[in-house]
């Protein structure tokens, strides 16, 4: 790897891992403007506007997170594609599950970026300004059966999200017969690396919030509630458990 490559993906990776806000304005600018590099991965659309989510969570939050941060990791990936096909065949389920086997001069940098793309495209998904506004039918039923019911869940889940120290999500499992579980990993780490399934999660890291909500993240993980899209939530759980849930 080339110094200038090396250096291109400090920066990327620095801004994730810093929070925009704490960084110089020269770096803040470079990681703004990504040169974009062709690859076989691409940002997915949200399907509504940066401020469809207020008052809940702010548009300038929502624009700085899936442009940029989310938008280093596809970089990234496309930058470790170009001497890594590997990255370019089989699912990203399966990639991160077998994290281990990549090629040891990306492993980590890969695992990274596979992980917070997998995490964010899941993440953009299953938020929305309409939608059901709590669970239903077959996923209510696996709720109260696995996790206590709807109030229980978000109380426990809340927790998890409040306990993680620095940077990382908390995750509602689902398993091929259909159990949940709430499940915390650091980082951009993912129960997909696990070999399961992620129903849903939220992102807690400090830029999912902090513009908002500054240091309050039990304000956020409360009010989050608010835009969790169960229509689609419930369309994640069905596709679960005929196997096609994919991140
Ligand atoms: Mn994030």
């Amino acid at each position: 790897m080339n110094t200038q490559l090396s250096r291109r993906l400090f920066l990327a990776g620095a801004t994730v891992a810093a929070g925009a806000s704490a960084l110089p304005r020269t770096v803040f600018a470079q990681a703004a403007a990504p040169a974009a590099p062709a690859g076989p991965f691409a940002l997915p659309q949200l399907g509504y506007a940066f401020n469809a989510l207020e008052p809940h969570i702010d548009a300038m939050t929502m624009e700085i997170h899936s442009q940029r941060h989310h938008g280093a990791f596809i970089t990234n990936l496309n930058n470790f594609a170009k001497d890594h096909g590997v990255l370019a065949k089989g699912s990203i389920p399966k990639l991160l599950a077998e994290w281990q086997q990549l090629p040891e001069a990306i492993r980590v940098g890969a695992k990274n970026s596979l992980g917070g793309h997998a995490n964010h495209t899941m993440f953009w998904q299953i938020m929305t300004p309409g939608g059901a506004k709590a669970p239903e039918g077959d996923l209510k039923a696996a709720i109260d059966r696995d996790l206590g019911g709807f109030d229980k869940l978000k109380a426990d889940f809340n927790g998890a999200g409040g306990r993680v120290f620095g940077s990382g999500w908390v995750f509602v499992t689902v398993a091929k017969d259909g159990k949940l579980a709430i499940v915390a990993k650091p980082n951009q780490d993912t129960p997909l690396m696990d070999g399961q399934m992620v129903l849903f999660g939220n992102d807690v890291w400090e830029h999912a919030y902090y513009l908002k909500y500054q240091n309050r993240r039990a304000d956020y993980l409360a009010n989050w509630w608010n835009v969790a899209n169960w229509s689609k939530i419930g369309e994640r759980y069905a596709a679960a458990k005929a196997g096609k849930l994919e991140v």
